[in-house]
């Protein structure tokens, strides 16, 4: 009998955005995706990020790159290498995120929604959402029958309507079983913004549902938008893939690294002399 290794279909991703440089944190976790496709002979396949174009710059982008490379990351698809899951940049699939759109609209999952972010700001703030994040208040949906599905997403608002109360249930390859209640750890979340732009959970799961992605790797801060993600695939009977949310890596004074933490950027270290192997070693990394 002959079994065909898990390599033939194990896929990984790195999804960066160029907001700003690479750092330290970055790198750790996504050496953590290469490791873990390497180590079944899968495909690591690289997505730039791009879509809130206001936010990201080209030359981010090249950065970036370059990085990621002097580094040790070697992706085997990518907007520089192409691949059979081409465009790899998030900005030039749009006709794919619309069809999501269209999709999600057609299964009656999603609403627009008058209120903006800044309505938000009275709203109770969920247990797990963090900073930025408030509660969307259910007597915001708009009434059956209220509106009419139109043909393009422009000019308002787009949330998924979450089933409240449900558990969302998940086991995290590192973090273990996870579970977040709808509707109280998070609410009604925007999958399409008024400005024309597709948020960053519809594409996200679009695109690693297109890319055939099979394990998603990135860091913990995300282990709630899993929960809002799991919901979108559901919602289009799409097998999702498997998850492994990475620790974040905090400053020596416990700060976490962000894209403006100075001297911790990649490009920052390079040109201290430090190398890829010793920064690894430090972190204890093979
Ligand atoms: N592009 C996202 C970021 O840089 C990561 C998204 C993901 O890995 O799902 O924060």
């Amino acid at each position: 009998m002959m079994t065909l290794p898990q390599a033939f279909s194990s896929r990984g991703r790195l999804a960066p955005t160029p907001t700003g440089y690479l750092h330290l944190g970055h790198a750790r976790t996504f050496w953590t995706a290469q490791e873990r496709v390497r180590a079944v002979g899968g495909k690591l396949l690289l997505r730039v990020e791009d879509i809130d174009q206001a936010r990201c710059r080209p030359e981010f982008t090249v950065a970036m790159l370059e990085d990621l490379r002097w580094f040790g990351l070697a992706w085997d698809e990518g907007p520089d290498r192409g691949g059979p899951f081409a465009p790899y940049t998030q900005s030039a699939r749009r006709d794919q995120h619309l069809a999501v759109w269209r999709a999600l609209l057609a299964g009656g999952w999603i609403y627009p929604s008058a209120h903006s972010r800044k309505d938000l700001e009275h709203a109770p703030r969920a247990p797990h959402a963090g900073e930025g994040e408030a509660l969307f208040p259910a007597h915001w949906r708009p009434a059956p029958g209220t509106w009419t599905p139109p043909e393009q997403p422009d000019g308002s608002n787009w949330r998924f309507h979450v089933p409240d109360g449900e558990r969302l249930e998940f086991v995290d390859g590192r973090c273990g079983p996870q579970a977040f209640e709808a509707g109280r750890d998070f609410g009604d979340f925007v999958v399409w913004r008024r400005d024309g732009v597709p948020a960053y959970e519809l594409v996200v799961a679009a695109d690693d549902h297109a890319m055939q992605v099979t394990e998603v790797v990135r860091g913990e801060d995300l282990l709630l938008s899993t929960a809002r993600q799991l919901l979108i695939y559901r919602a289009l009977g799409w097998t999702p893939p498997a998850w492994f949310h990475c620790p974040l890596m905090c400053d020596a004074s416990g700060q976490r690294l962000a894209k403006r933490t100075a001297g911790l950027a990649l490009r920052d270290l390079r040109a201290a002399g430090r190398t890829p192997a010793q920064l690894r070693a430090e972190w204890g990394a093979p």
